[in-house]
């Protein structure tokens, strides 16, 4: 069984404690010790990494994946890249996720309907490199909803399949779980990027909900909401749904809901794609009303997701990274958009980065923390990410990325020079 040796680092260990100096013993897939005096654990047949006091850290999750996003600036981009060229740009940006320190993405949505549950497979098959992978089918919408783009003289795809009345929205859970997806995805909300659909309108119907949360958990599946309106977000909690994505605008009301349920439900802000439609689109990029859409959204994300926070309802970073602004690789910008906006502390931001993540994969139990017992998915980050979480931006930052005990990553030269100024 193949043995690792973390000796000398500092342990920030998911939980939300400061870190501690400690080694790390990882054995097959797992950590075997944690150790707080030095020297105590078994190097015997292990490969020993003297970090000189860097941090290890659980890997990242990122929580509103979208490997098959491929940085278009329309959302027909994706409806006309055939599947073929789709499938290898998606596995490029599973390699890119990993590279970067997510060990694993749970998935917003996928833009084809087997793109996620190929690249899913060939990962856990070791075809692929790339995060643990939960995959989600396409988004589910109605006529005029967020995705359709369709217009009376021409057909146009998009990355929504369209569904209108509670038998058509079952028929396409069901076809979204025959073919491997883990979860759904429902727009329940309009959107305020797109031809159609607008920021206060909540459009799709709770029978439509219903049906589709009915068809998924027949099969023991997730299903996850796009919901900008506070009507949105309430007939997402009221029908079941368990991820709910966006809120920005939840008022008093969707908040009591959200909280009721925050034993079972996930919530998650896509900030990265407000913050940088907001301070970082060109003037005169974006058409002015759209514009203020994205203004009105970071406003109102400043004000409920501090609240959301106070309430104790799990959020998950994970900002809508593979639209042209929010370029795959860039995802843990996010964490310091919590800092930033979102009434987060960076401990609290790296634990919705790391331990809520992996209970959104539903691996609460067995990852997101370094723990003995726990799969060894863990960073090893130059630096210190509680002081800066801007760090954790940077691949050359990770010094070492582990997954399921497995070496992704391991900078040799970084730790060579360490070694050396040490010495001196
Ligand atoms: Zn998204």
């Amino acid at each position: 069984m193949a043995r690792l040796l973390f000796r000398d680092c500092r342990v920030w260990d998911g939980s939300g404690s400061p870190a501690y100096p400690a080694d790390v013993l990882v054995e097959g897939d797992r950590v075997r010790a944690v150790a707080t005096q030095r020297g105590q654990l078994e190097s015997a047949g292990a490969e020993v990494i003297e970090t000189k006091g860097m941090t290890l850290m659980p890997g990242m999750v990122e929580g509103h994946a979208h490997i098959s996003f491929i940085n278009g600036a329309r959302p027909t981009d994706l409806g006309d890249t055939p599947p073929e060229e789709h499938t290898l740009l998606s596995a490029r940006n599973a390699r890119m996720l990993l590279d970067h320190g997510f060990t694993s993405a749970y998935s917003a949505a996928s833009a084809k309907l087997r793109l996620d549950i190929v690249i899913r497979n060939a990962i856990d098959a070791g075809d692929l490199p790339g995060p643990r992978l939960r995959a989600c089918g396409p988004e589910i919408t109605v006529t005029g909803g967020l995705g359709d783009e369709r217009r009376p003289h021409q057909f146009r795809d998009s990355f929504a399949m369209v569904a209108d009345g509670p038998l058509e929205v079952t028929k396409l859970a069901r076809l979204c779980v025959r073919e491997g997806a883990d979860s759904i995805k429902l727009n329940i909300s309009g959107d305020d990027h797109t031809r159609t659909g607008s920021l206060p309108r909540t459009v799709m119907s709770e029978d439509e909900i219903r049906a589709g949360v009915t068809a998924a958990r027949d099969f023991h599946r997730m299903v996850n909401a796009h919901c900008r309106a506070a009507e949105s977000v309430k007939r997402a909690v009221r029908c079941g749904v368990d991820v709910i994505y966006h809120c920005e605008h939840a008022d008093e009301e969707a908040l009591d809901l959200l909280e009721s349920v925050k034993e079972r439900v996930f919530v998650g802000p896509a900030i990265g794609l407000l913050h940088a439609a907001v301070h970082e689109a060109p003037e005169g990029a974006i058409q002015t009303g759209i514009r203020r859409g994205y203004d009105l959204g970071l406003e109102a994300a400043s004000r409920s997701y501090p609240e959301m926070k106070k309430r104790g309802i799990r959020v998950v970073i994970g900002g809508d990274y593979g639209f042209a602004r929010t370029p795959q690789g860039e995802n843990a910008r996010d964490i310091s958009h919590f800092v930033r906006y979102l009434g987060y502390n960076p401990g609290e931001a790296l634990v919705c980065a790391t331990r809520y993540g992996a209970e959104l994969m539903g691996l609460g139990h067995e990852a997101g923390l370094v723990r003995e017992g726990f799969l060894a998915d863990l960073l090893l980050v130059d630096g210190d990410p509680v002081a800066d979480v801007d760090i954790l931006r940077h691949a050359n930052r990770l010094v070492a990325i582990v997954k399921g005990g497995a070496v992704w990553k391991l900078d040799r030269d970084v730790l060579a020079r360490r070694a050396v100024r040490a010495a001196e």
